[in-house]
């Protein structure tokens, strides 16, 4: 089986050697031609993108967003117009759900099936192998290219049909900022009502408050560490994606909106590429303290 490979970032080129290294044929592109000579030296041929479509029976994207799958694809010249009917299309990118169905829809006019399937785990866990795939799509067609995300992931998930991956993704989004926002403000209470963070952290995490977020972040926020991670643009998107499908399907998330507008105050008074933690220094803004410090 011939795979291709678009998008080399951050996630998608250790992914790409997990490929290699699981005895893949792989060939690769991206904008930029550093990461493409990077997983070349690995092993991997190059290609543009339509060449991509025209001798590839699997092509796989891992790009930033809905607009840069659908260019990628369906824009001029796109992926889509080369695929040969019967070969397949999964997207690992983190996009609205809605685009990975119009996306679907257009691709089984030619023939090509699709499924969505985002991850979650961050670059640490795409280095490793570890990634936990949420796939949306036909029974089939996972169970057929299941193996391929397995050189991945050490979770892989069919949660329903094409666009069912991106939205369980968006749940994880929700969750994980959610809970982020929730442990910065309690650390917050704790320390102006004169408790050491560090000393509520210990005496919480094994109990209900207890979560990975606060087990992860807790620890940060308290270091004063905001080294990414991931980046606030980046779920600034996820969450602009989350309230998009919101409205679209009429669920209510006041939460979300309020969480996305702190990520935006801190994209607009401190940038956007701090960790998503760096949530606590909202607050460290508003009251003048340094949690744990
Ligand atoms: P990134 O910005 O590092 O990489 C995206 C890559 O896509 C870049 O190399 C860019 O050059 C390439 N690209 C953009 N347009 C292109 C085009 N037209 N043709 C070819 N290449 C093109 O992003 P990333 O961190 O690797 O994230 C990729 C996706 O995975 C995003 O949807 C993100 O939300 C999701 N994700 C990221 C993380 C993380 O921790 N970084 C974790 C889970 C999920």
């Amino acid at each position: 089986m011939k795979i291709g490979l678009i998008g080399l970032g951050i996630m998608g080129k250790p992914m790409a050697k997990n490929l290699l290294k699981a005895g893949y044929d792989l060939t690769v592109n991206d904008l930029n031609q550093d990461a493409v000579a990077e997983i070349a030296a690995a092993g991997a041929k190059t290609a543009s993108n339509a060449e991509i479509g025209e001798t590839c029976d699997l092509v796989l994207t891992m790009l930033p967003n809905s607009p840069h799958v659908k260019a990628v694809m369906l824009g001029e010249d796109g992926v889509a117009a080369h695929m040969k009917p019967g070969s397949v299309f999964i997207d690992m990118s983190s996009i609205n759900p809605v685009a990975s169905k119009e996306i679907a829809a257009e691709l089984s006019k030619r023939g090509v099936e699709m499924l969505d399937a985002p991850v979650s785990g961050g670059e640490p866990k795409a280095i490793d192998g570890t990634l936990s795939f949420m796939v949306g799509g036909k029974q089939e067609v996972f169970d057929q290219f299941k193996s391929v995300l397995e050189a991945m992931g050490s979770s892989v998930v069919l949660c329903g049909d094409v666009g069912a991956g991106n939205t369980t993704k968006l749940a994880n989004q929700i969750i994980v900022a959610c809970n982020i926002q929730a442990v910065a403000e309690a650390f917050t209470l704790a320390q102006m009502a004169g408790v050491d963070p560090k000393l509520v952290f210990q005496a919480i995490k094994g109990g209900l408050a207890g979560s990975t977020v606060m087990n992860a972040k807790g620890p940060m926020m308290i270091a004063g560490n905001d080294k990414p991670g991931f980046k606030i643009d980046l779920h600034i998107k996820d969450l602009n994606n989350a309230l998009d499908c919101a409205h679209t399907v009429g669920a209510p998330v006041p939460m979300t909106a309020q969480v996305q507008e702190i990520l935006q105050w801190m994209h607009n008074h401190e940038g956007g590429q701090k960790d998503h933690s760096a949530i606590a220094q909202y607050y460290e803004h508003l009251t003048g303290i340094q949690i744990g410090r």
